[in-house]
């Protein structure tokens, strides 16, 4: 054995304890560290041809590349829409590399049971009750799995199998939308289905939900020609919803795929006061729902669900062994694109387990609530309005004044240099603005406070 290895394998409880300081000094200075500064280069490194060992390892890892390493799982992180992860999800995690199970089939190991058992839960939380499902590896691959077994399901109305004679027997595919997310356009060019297929529905006024009237039209334009119906649940800029339950009943009009990209938003389905947003969710085809970003999971992790086990397993056969599998229940190896799969259930599990759907209810509300919070302090200055009313976690904000592209991209500049807090910007309706986005179980009103200090002071050295 390699010296570095056997030293390590003899040294082990030590080691372990001394990456179990450093989590630990981590987690609990990320409230004290700069939120995200602007990255410094680091510099090549030679590959290293002996090794130093662990010890050594961690030691040049902590002083080289962490320092650069932003506070995203701090409570004042507002880029994108981040997610936190929480304690018993990181631990989670840490015990999946620790056994590393390849969680494809179910002939050596349990873990296929716990995963399967947490996508029934995650189904549970938000009413997905007449679904299958299985992790991926984040929303732009849930959204990517959904709309492969759409594009099977479109061959089936031609009387084709995609799967078997290839993209081109399909001829163009229609894919209507409102406001499609960055993700759906990237998966449709993966599927073969191109970029260009996409056809944006007009939306509401001053809103990014659909106008259901006018997606009517579109599809009865199309002379029963099946189609795919990209609807959202939580738009990233103002978080919009579609109104899903008048978009699916149009398909007792219309033949088309309902696809609902939900990756932050279906967790309204956690809050008493917004579950109606997501009312009708039950009724898609299929559903994406990031984990990774509200379930406070670390990355990667999101979860697909389908209602057509049968057209997925057509996509994604890896072999038919399965076909004499005594359960007779596929293996996941045969429902996503990966074959062997880190068990990305666990961090989940452990996260559900420990704090419960009150646990992540709390999370959810608390969230929302800041948001708020921080949008009346925003506007209370007078320098700062809302591009968008608050509809759940996010605030989307620019400046009062002469809000240009330069203007409010040295806001956001000024507001990193802080250290304080961190938002990322944004284009909505033309108008250049910020987005300060809620999604981590850390963060209280104070933060809000801290945050709202920060920014207001930015704009007041703008002004
Ligand atoms: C974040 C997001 C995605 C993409 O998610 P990844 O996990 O980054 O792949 C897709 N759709 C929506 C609405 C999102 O917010």
């Amino acid at each position: 054995m390699d010296e570095n290895l056997a030293n390590d394998l003899a040294e082990l409880p030590a080691l372990l304890d001394a990456v179990r300081a450093s989590a630990t000094d981590l987690l609990t200075g990320i409230d004290t560290r700069p939120v995200a500064r602007a990255p410094k280069e680091v510099g090549p490194e030679e590959l290293p041809e002996h090794g130093v060992g662990l010890r050594r390892a961690l030691a040049l890892f902590r002083e080289r590349w962490e320092p650069g390493f932003s506070g995203s799982a701090g409570p004042r992180y507002l880029g994108f829409v981040t997610g936190g992860a929480t304690p018993a999800s990181v631990a989670g995690d840490w015990l999946t590399g620790v056994l590393d199970q390849n969680a494809m089939s179910g002939e050596d190991s349990t873990a296929i049971e716990l995963e399967q058992q947490t996508v029934d839960w995650i189904g549970r939380l938000f009413g997905l009750d007449q679904h299958t499902g299985a992790f991926v590896s984040g929303a732009t691959m849930s959204n990517f799995v959904g709309l492969a077994i759409a594009r099977e399901w479109l061959g089936e109305q031609r009387g084709i199998s995609v799967a078997q004679a290839g993209v081109g027997a399909l001829g163009p595919v229609p894919v209507l939308s409102g406001t499609p997310h960055s993700s759906i356009v990237k998966s449709l060019s993966m599927l073969g289905i191109g970029r260009d297929s996409v056809r944006l529905v007009p939306t509401l006024p001053g809103r990014e939900a659909v106008d259901v009237a006018r997606l009517g039209k579109a599809l009865a334009a199309l002379d029963g020609r099946p189609a795919i119906v990209v609807a959202n649940a939580g738009t990233v800029n103002t978080v919009d919803f579609d109104d899903l339950r008048a978009i699916a009943a149009l398909r007792q009009r219309y033949p088309f795929w309902l696809h609902v990209d939900g990756a932050f938003g279906a967790f309204a389905a956690l809050s008493p006061e917004h579950a109606a947003l997501v009312d009708g969710l039950g009724e898609a085809d299929s559903v994406c729902v990031d984990l990774h970003k509200w379930l406070n999971v670390p990355y990667d992790a999101a979860v697909q669900f389908s209602r057509h086990r049968d057209l997925q397993l057509r996509v994604f056969l890896n072999s038919a062994a399965y076909l004499t599998a005594p359960t007779g229940t596929p293996d996941f190896g045969h429902l996503v694109p990966e074959n062997s799969r880190r068990l990305r259930a666990l961090a989940a599990w452990f996260s559900l387990t420990a704090y419960g759907r009150d646990g992540h209810q709390d999370i959810v509300r608390r969230n929302i609530s800041c948001a708020n919070n921080l949008a009346e302090q925003l506007t209370a200055t007078g320098l700062l309005r809302l591009t968008a009313p608050v509809r759940l976690n996010v605030v989307c904000f620019t400046l009062a004044d002469r809000a240009t592209a330069e203007r409010v991209d040295a806001l956001a500049e000024a507001i990193a240099e802080t250290g304080e807090t961190f938002v990322t910007p944004t284009v909505y309706e033309g108008q250049p603005a910020l987005r300060a986005a809620f999604s981590n179980w850390r963060t209280t009103d104070n933060d809000v406070d801290r945050a709202a200090k920060a920014i207001t002071a930015a704009a007041l050295a703008l002004a």
